[in-house]
């Protein structure tokens, strides 16, 4: 140590750094907590460092390996003391390290700060790691004492943010640093508790929030009152309290997800699932990885057991946890997984995410997107086992995320093939079971065509639909959707193994190669000797149908309405007007049952007298029919009501 060096002098902070300085106390208002957790990873890094030095050199560890770090409020003092034995810092390395900005990251974030401006009381602070410097936010100074192993004194560094800074020889027992915060009065008051960072509680929730896994012990001293206890260990109610101090140790040190696999229990992860993300159910399923190579990171995720009630709420808060060498970087980041997977909790811990990075940066980030891509890989590979291995257990999934998946396949392109074999659904097959994509496939006769599916309320109202009548007398099988996502998702798959969807109420059944060839013809022909009663029909319900024709597809019903083979369908324009007073219409087609009683009065009405009011009124009640047997209200119920009254009343 140089002569000059041993007495008091008073520096100036480079210029960056008076800079960061000014804009760190006088721009930023949210997330200041964050200081803690700035000075906890640099004391815990300081460990490392002499843990890792010692290993070819015993000296360094002084006799002293105890690692740990001390947080110590002082209500006196009002200073909050942030201790470590780590490596601690010779007097050059101070001015060094403390009086100037090397990191490139400070720097960047030096520059958002910039921008940003007077509204730098944004999320940014709490995004970027800005270090030893943060301190000063809460603090109106800030005392530094270290000393590295070997040197026979310390230094002592001293600053009230003002843009000097004074340094000294000290007297230092213990090896590695200590910083003393002289607190603004604003951060030791009791009317917040959540920023009086004197109060041992508010410390233990942040250090708990931030910094659980540092690999160190961080430790506080507690003070509790206790009454006395008598001979039998009852509490002598008279007795004055007795104060007791207490070290405690605030983080759980080990961060699970480092640990190999084998090595933990299902308890283990089910308890580590249940603190971290506050549920009170062990998660369905559980995936922890671990890689290394070109992107290196440890992954541990988990399924719920439960969807939250809010899953599909615009803002539901999905995302995972990310962590950079165990240290708590940020919440929530979405970008990480894509939204149909927003159900996934868990955490990813990587080298590659540096403290200091934003959320703006870390959506550009390539390591980002390969984990990213790695991660919806494994939870889907984890996805198909479950579903081959244990079939109960997926649909108990299914059920809770089925939708969620579903949405995948319409709002993203690239999922469709990833996710259409995880897909279930009921079908005409067996009620009490849901079937995949593949398992219809391998049931369905070799000169089937197409995959049927019908949508509906439920099950008893699609199976009651007049289109069911004739793929059930032959034997086809159809899948259902119930739910609004099921029609969009089958709407952007368009087909699976080549093979593509039909709906079950589309004019073109696609049934031809099932259908014999009499049946064909005799529908046609049928259709040549009605058609004047068809085209009459038509140019009545001119406004309303696209198309009258006579259909094989009926058995016990009278109409049916279903829609061209282009455009939207019936159902689809239902949710849509649902969603917005939509202009989407679906054509409607009616089709008539020529082997219907009613169908027969119909012709007699047709051939009496072709212009009478009650033809018309029949025509009417038969698409009004076939409206409701879609969940349609007619267009005028009143008149709808009126002409069925007049029957009623015929009738009598
Ligand atoms: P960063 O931690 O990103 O490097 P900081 O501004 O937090 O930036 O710290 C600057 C440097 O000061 C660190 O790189 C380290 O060398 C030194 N330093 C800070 N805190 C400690 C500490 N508790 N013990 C030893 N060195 C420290």
């Amino acid at each position: 140590m140089t002569q000059e060096a041993t007495a008091k002098v008073t520096r100036e902070f480079q210029a960056e750094t008076k800079q960061l300085l000014d804009l760190m106390i006088h721009s930023i208002y949210t997330h200041r907590e964050i200081f803690l957790r700035e000075l906890i990873s640099n004391a815990s890094d300081a460990i490392d460092k002499v843990r890792f030095e010692s290993l070819t050199n015993q000296d360094l560890l002084e006799g002293n390996q105890n690692f740990e770090i001390f947080i110590i409020p002082d209500e006196n003092t009002h200073t909050l003391t942030i201790s470590d034995n780590g490596m601690g810092m010779t007097y050059d390395e101070v001015i060094e390290n403390i009086g100037t900005i090397a990191k490139s990251g400070t720097k960047a974030f030096l520059e958002k700060l910039k921008e940003a401006g007077s509204s730098a009381d944004t999320d940014l602070i709490g995004q970027f790691g800005v270090g030893f410097y943060s301190a000063f936010m809460v603090s109106q100074k800030v005392t530094l004492l270290t000393r590295a192993p070997g040197q026979t004194s310390g230094v002592r560094w001293e600053s009230t943010g003002d843009g000097t800074y004074t340094i000294e020889e000290c007297d230092k027992e213990q090896r590695g640093t200590t910083i003393i915060l002289t607190l603004n009065p604003e951060y030791y008051s009791a009317e917040h508790p959540e920023e009086n960072f004197l109060n041992t509680y508010t410390l233990e929730s942040l250090i708990k929030k931030y910094s659980d896994y540092i690999r160190y012990p961080i430790k506080m001293n507690f003070v509790t009152e206790e009454k006395p206890r008598d001979a039998e260990g009852k509490i002598i109610e008279d007795a004055p309290a007795v104060q007791q101090t207490e070290v405690r140790t605030l983080n759980s040190m080990t961060p699970l997800w480092v640990r190999n696999k084998n090595e933990i229990s299902t308890d283990e992860y089910n308890d580590f699932y249940k603190d971290l993300f506050h549920d009170w159910e062990a998660p369905m399923e559980v995936i922890h990885s671990k890689v290394e190579g070109v992107v290196e990171y440890a992954a541990l995720l988990f399924i719920p057991a439960h969807a939250p009630f809010d899953l599909y709420h615009r803002d539901f808060t999905a995302g995972i946890r990310l962590y950079s060498r165990n240290v708590f970087i940020m919440d929530n980041c979405k970008e990480l997984l894509p939204e149909y997977l927003r159900f996934v909790r868990g955490l990813v811990d990587s080298p590659d995410f540096s403290l200091n990075i934003s959320r703006e940066l870390l959506q550009h980030s390539s390591q980002l997107k390969r984990i990213g891509k790695n991660l919806e890989k494994s939870i889907l590979k984890t996805l198909e086992t479950l579903l081959s291995k244990d079939r109960a257990k997926y649909e108990e999934f299914w059920k809770e995320y089925g939708n969620a998946l579903k949405s995948g396949v319409y709002a993203d392109y690239s999922s469709r093939d990833k996710l259409q074999n995880l897909l279930l659904f009921p079908t005409s097959h067996n009620a009490d079971a849901l079937t995949t994509l593949e398992e219809y496939m391998n049931r369905m006769p070799e000169t089937q065509k197409v995959i049927y599916y019908a949508t509906g309320k439920d099950r008893s109202s699609v199976e009651r639909l007049p289109q069911m009548e004739l793929l059930r007398e032959k034997g086809i099988e159809v899948i259902y959707l119930f739910d609004r996502v099921d029609e969009f998702a089958i709407d952007s798959l368009g087909q699976y193994k080549e093979k593509k969807f039909q709906s079950i109420s589309r004019a073109n059944l696609n049934l031809d190669e099932i259908e014999s060839a009499e049946e064909k013809k005799e529908t046609e022909e049928l259709a040549k000797e009605k058609d004047s009663l068809v085209k009459a029909i038509k140019e009545h319900l001119k406004n309303k149908v696209t198309d009258v024709r006579i259909s094989r597809r009926l058995k016990s019903s009278a109409v049916c309405l279903v829609s061209d083979d282009a455009g939207i369908s019936l159902s689809m324009e239902q949710i849509l007007s649902e969603v917005n007073k939509s202009m989407f219409k679906a054509s409607r087609i009616l089709e008539l049952n020529p082997n219907h009683e009613i169908f027969t009065v119909l012709n007699d009405l047709y051939e009496k007298a072709p212009d009478s009011e009650a033809f018309k009124d029949y025509c009417d009640l038969l698409y009004g029919q076939a409206l409701l047997m879609e969940g349609i209200a007619p267009e005028d119920p009143i008149s709808f009501a009126g002409k069925i009254a007049k029957l009623m009343a015929h009738k009598q």
